[in-house]
């Protein structure tokens, strides 16, 4: 059956980039991947065209596809806009609208762009793990909040951490999911310490990994601490499970940990399978429309959709391994340019991919 792909090249280098991952699929539908495209507006292109950063069309589109492809929202052309209308609200309407509540982030380090991390290249050469962070739930969106005045006038800011027992019982089917496929270690971590909400975490986590994943071998792990292991020995963890607000910013220290945001891919989950798959950098408003970003980050979200979305694994190893072929190659866009290697623009990047196919 035909697959659906709906594109959101977005604002920025968005539409660069996408472009790229754009002409990868055209050239596997070339060799048989049965996949149509569909484009919409999203972020502040979308504000321009038509007033809203997530106009129903677009969501329309996005609830009858297989998989959208995203590429980056955002720039300061629309900061001075009210937040409700900002382009970030599109993506956190498309998150809510489509109910994604399984963040994948990968962190890998490929040996070739080993010195761009800003730690020891022993310590992160090889590095492939994989972050995966509850999206729809916890303090980023648990009842009440806001900013009251006490009696005394002071203000106090308040929020919410709730988990019911449901919401953590599918993260962290999703996380063993992506870890029977891989290492079969599963790390959670929570603050189950100070928080009672992680005590709770921590006993669903034990009851599902027990009862349903018995090969998975599961850890606890406090955030603090998780913290501070990702940066002293990151190559101990296989798939880390943990809450919206603490995966957001491990997989960031993670994702740094590998030193080339240009590289990145993510991918959020549903119930049904459905994903939305995108790079984990932003607009980059500085290089936008210079032509010089790179689009390897974008092409491997489409590697990443291939396998949860599509199911056609294989085409995401090819196009893992043209990766990998074309870093051994020595082409480099600036971002992760280094001595001795050969720099090539954005298109020069997709092209050499495509090419390596
Ligand atoms: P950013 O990720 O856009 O850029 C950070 C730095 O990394 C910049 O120097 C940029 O040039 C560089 N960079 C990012 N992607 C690159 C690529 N593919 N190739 C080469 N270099 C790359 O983060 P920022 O500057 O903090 O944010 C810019 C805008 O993007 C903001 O409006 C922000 O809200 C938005 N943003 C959007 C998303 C998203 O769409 N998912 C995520 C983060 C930030």
């Amino acid at each position: 059956m035909t697959k659906r792909v709906l594109v959101l090249p977005g604002d920025g280098i968005g539409p660069e980039i996408v472009a790229e991952a754009v002409k990868v699929l055209d050239h596997l539908a070339g060799e048989g991947l049965d996949v149509e495209l569909d484009e919409g507006l999203i972020g502040g292109a979308a504000y321009d065209a038509a007033g809203s950063p997530l106009p129903e069309s677009t969501l329309a589109m996005a609830r009858e596809a297989d998989a959208v492809l995203l590429g980056a929202v955002g720039g300061p052309k629309w900061e001075p806009l009210d937040i409700a209308v900002r382009p970030e609200k599109g993506l956190l309407g498309l998150r809510a609208g489509l109910g994604l509540f399984s963040n994948l982030r990968p962190a890998i380090l490929y040996p070739q762009l080993a010195s761009a991390s800003s730690l020891r290249p022993e310590i992160v050469s090889g590095l492939d793990i994989m972050i995966v962070r509850e999206l729809t739930g916890g303090i980023y969106f648990g009842q009440p909040r806001g900013i009251r005045t006490l009696e005394n006038g002071e203000r106090q800011g308040f929020n919410t951490l709730v988990y019911a027992e449901h919401e953590i019982e599918r993260i962290v089917r999703s996380a063993c999911e992506i870890a029977m496929k891989r290492g079969k270690r599963l790390c959670s971590v929570d603050k189950a310490n100070v928080l009672e909400c992680t005590e709770l975490w921590r006993e669903v986590a034990t009851r599902v990994v027990k009862s349903e994943y018995p090969q998975i071998e599961l850890s606890h792990m406090y955030v603090d601490n998780a913290a501070m292991q990702l940066v002293k020995w990151p190559k101990q963890f296989d798939v880390m499970v943990t809450t919206n607000m603490f995966g957001d910013i491990l997989s960031d220290a993670a994702a740094m940990l590998t030193g080339s945001i240009g590289m990145l891919p993510s991918a959020s989950l549903n119930e049904k399978g459905q994903g939305m798959y995108e790079p984990i950098h932003g607009s980059a408003p500085d290089i936008a429309g210079k032509g010089i970003a790179n689009p390897l980050a974008t092409i491997l979200s489409v590697a990443m959709m291939l396998r949860y979305s599509l199911n056609e694994a294989g085409m995401a190893d090819r196009i893992e391994k043209a990766v990998v072929a074309v870093l051994d190659k020595g082409l480099r866009t600036p971002d992760i340019m280094s001595e001795g290697m050969t720099e090539v623009n954005c298109e020069g990047m997709g092209d050499a991919l495509v090419a390596a196919l």
